[in-house]
């Protein structure tokens, strides 16, 4: 039997590679950070919650005997990814990572690059404008400084606090989200300007891809700068450097 293999998840892509292991054989525990009230069933133990920065992942790691970390995080969960590196270092654990690629410009894309929510903000201008944004929950407080704006806000829980501005809608829903229905939400809604991260992915593309059809503006906030750690874009390539480097713990070199 392989030592147990912790994969710090929270993406679609982290549920579908811990299945794909278990599949194969290998005893993995995934980690979810708690931030989503009801998260999606999960096909291997979870466990939930920080661990105290890299220092707290490091002893976790050494107190499970883990063979091996998979950082399957978002690609803009940075301080997660960042603590997965140092805790590897610290640990002795091998990292592996599975960081899906950006979506990339296609012909009719109408983007303005920005570096953050804040940036993200500022961009929109200072004319009214009918702004869908497809943000996490926790992400929506820079808006507060735009309160011209309607906005249009779709996160996976419910936003608690409502945003301090006049004009604001709330949609709560979970990808995957189809190009088709996507068209008919922007617009039924009458939407201007699309807000979004370049999360990567099938799942959340059908807005920009529906935004090119319509002819509509996305301010695509950048992503953050990540470790170098070896890994690979999918869950197969993933799956295949895991089988690989197990076996060749298993021998020892
Ligand atoms: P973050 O800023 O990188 O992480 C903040 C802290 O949350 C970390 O220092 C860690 O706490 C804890 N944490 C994050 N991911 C964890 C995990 N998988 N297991 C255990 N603890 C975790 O992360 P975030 O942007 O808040 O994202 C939180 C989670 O939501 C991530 O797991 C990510 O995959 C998922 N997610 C994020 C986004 C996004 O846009 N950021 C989108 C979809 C899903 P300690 O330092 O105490 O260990």
């Amino acid at each position: 039997m392989n030592a147990p293999i912790l994969i710090l998840g929270g993406t679609t892509q982290a549920r579908q590679l811990a299945a794909r292991l278990a599949a194969e054989g290998f005893d993995c525990l995934l980690s979810l950070a708690g931030r989503t009230k009801e998260p999606a069933a999960q096909p291997v133990p979870v466990r939930i919650g920080g661990f105290g920065g890299a220092g707290g992942l490091a002893v976790f790691l050494r107190e499970g005997s883990f063979g091996l970390l998979i950082d399957a995080t978002h690609p803009y969960a940075s301080q997660i990814s960042a603590n997965a590196a140092q805790a590897a270092n610290l640990s002795g654990v091998p990292l592996i990572a599975l960081r899906r690629p950006g979506w990339q410009r296609q012909a009719g894309d109408d983007w303005r690059d920005v570096a953050s929510v804040v940036a993200a903000v500022a961009a929109l201008g200072d004319a009214p404008k009918r702004v869908f944004v497809a943000l996490g929950r926790n992400e929506l407080l820079p808006f507060e400084a735009a309160p011209q704006h309607h906005y249009l806000i779709r996160s996976v829980d419910p936003v608690e606090l409502p945003l301090a501005v006049p004009q604001a809608d709330y949609i709560t829903a979970r990808g995957p989200f189809a190009e088709e229905d996507e068209r008919v939400l922007l617009e039924a809604r009458g939407i201007e300007v699309i807000v979004s991260k370049n999360s990567g992915g099938a799942a959340a593309y059908g807005k920009i891809a529906a935004a090119r059809t319509l002819g509509l503006p996305v301010v695509m906030i950048g992503r953050p700068a990540q470790p170098e750690v070896p890994g690979g874009e999918t869950v197969e390539a993933v799956a295949g450097l895991v089988a690989h480097r197990l076996s060749l713990q298993k021998r020892g070199e």
